[in-house]
């Protein structure tokens, strides 16, 4: 399958995973506080290289797929570089391709997972712990999105390409390679 085939697919992957979160957010009724990018923050987003290629070809063809490349190799923190960082002591920030993020970026506020002892358990975001009480939000644990589960789906577009799941910075490294030198190659 080429490049842009594997993109239309993974692109259509993520976005049916967005789709299950927002629509469990709007029956619900959670919301993220407005402007917060707090959970960007966190230095152990990771995901699948694969999971950025529709990032990395839209970074490519608007001409930044090499100033990413730099940011993502010299980045120090392990924070995603593609975080525009408005106030780190707040939390504030925003997504430079939010509609190509990965699907981590996708199941914010609450999912549910299976933790490293194989259990099942769902992880709420601890700035709405602090802000609301859960009662204000409306659902039951059962319909709560999996994002182990949902990922399977992405991840069997093709497993053996998609490879191990990584901080964020170091998947874009590996993707953006990728693509630059497909370009380089396509280019002579
Ligand atoms: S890709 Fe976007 S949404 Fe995901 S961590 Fe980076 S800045 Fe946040």
């Amino acid at each position: 399958m080429d490049l842009e085939n594997l993109s239309i697919k993974i692109k259509s992957g993520l976005e049916e995973i967005g789709k299950l979160f927002s629509d469990f957010h709007e029956k619900s009724k959670m919301a993220c506080p407005p402007h917060c990018g707090k959970c960007c923050y966190n230095p152990e987003i990771s995901c699948h290289p694969y999971e950025l290629l529709p990032l990395a070809l839209d970074l490519l063809e608007r001409n930044l797929a090499e100033e990413y490349l730099m940011k993502a190799k010299n980045s120090k923190d392990g924070i995603c570089v593609l975080l525009n960082q408005v106030h780190p002591e707040s939390g504030q920030g925003s997504c430079t391709d939010y509609q190509n993020r990965p699907s981590l970026c996708r199941a914010f506020a609450v999912s549910g997972r299976i933790n490293k002892k194989n259990e099942v358990e769902l992880s709420v975001c601890k700035k709405l712990k602090e802000l609301y009480s859960m009662e204000d939000f409306h659902y039951t644990d059962d319909e709560v999105p999996y994002i182990s589960l949902v990922k399977r789906k992405l991840e069997a577009i093709d497993p053996v390409m998609i490879g191990p799941q990584i901080n964020i910075n170091e998947a874009l490294i590996i993707i953006l390679e990728k693509v630059l030198l497909r370009q380089s190659f396509l280019k002579n």
